[in-house]
């Protein structure tokens, strides 16, 4: 049954709105939402909306994980810093796409659960670290792409500074308020900047949380 909503949320939430990148449509397609959900929720994995996860976080509505896993144009063979692993469903949508993923998480909890809901469906090609993203992940640096999860006023420095030449990030930068998902292009070192549309996430916080809220 929930296979049949899965087919039909890809054909009128995200074919319906005008996603049209085939390789995006059949990951989408692939991905169990309720596995990232707790048993509550599980009922309303396809519905057209984010949905609660612990520590007061949001998995990402389908259609916009879609229209960010689009709007990084990838063709398989990229790294990909993701900031914000959140329930780790926007992180298993990546890794259909056939690319490496390197994913910060500021909790504890959801890096852990987001780890065995990756684990447990089999995704291998993913490292998930418990640090504050809006660092990045010197280490591993340039990245060919970055995604970030959770809203920003600016695109952070050290993000910026970690994007290859000729890579993209995607964000959704502005006021909390008044959100926009936007598409950077490094070219030359300076901001190529396409802005998507307006968007509405849960706030990229500095720092780590003092004690986990499970
Ligand atoms: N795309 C995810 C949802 C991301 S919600 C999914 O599909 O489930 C945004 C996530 O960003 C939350 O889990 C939140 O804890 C995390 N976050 C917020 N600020 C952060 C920071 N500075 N570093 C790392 N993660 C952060």
């Amino acid at each position: 049954m929930l296979e049949g909503q899965r087919r039909d949320m890809v054909a009128r939430q995200l074919v319906g709105r005008g996603i049209r990148c085939s390789r995006v449509l059949a990951a989408i397609g692939r991905v169990p939402r309720e596995e990232f959900l707790d048993l509550q929720s599980r009922r309303d994995a396809y519905a057209d909306r984010a949905l609660p996860i612990e520590c007061e976080q949001t998995i990402s509505q389908p259609y916009m994980v879609a229209l960010m896993t689009e709007s990084l144009v990838l063709d398989g063979c990229e790294t990909v810093l993701e900031v914000g692993t959140g329930s780790g469903y926007q992180t298993a949508v990546l890794l259909e796409m056939g690319v490496e993923v390197i994913s910060l998480e500021r909790h504890q909890v959801l890096a852990r659960s987001a780890q065995n809901n990756l684990s447990r469906l089999g995704y291998d090609r993913c490292m998930i670290h418990v640090v504050d993203g809006k660092q990045g992940w010197p280490a591993a640096a340039p990245f060919d792409r970055i995604l970030v999860a959770a809203a920003t006023e600016h695109c952070p420095d050290p993000l910026w500074q970690q994007l290859k030449e000729g890579g993209v990030l995607v964000a959704p930068l502005g006021a909390p308020a008044r959100q926009t998902l936007c598409a950077i292009r490094k070219v030359g070192g300076t901001q190529q900047t396409h802005e998507i549309c307006a968007c509405r996430f849960v706030p990229l916080v500095a720092g780590l949380p003092d004690v986990d809220v499970v």
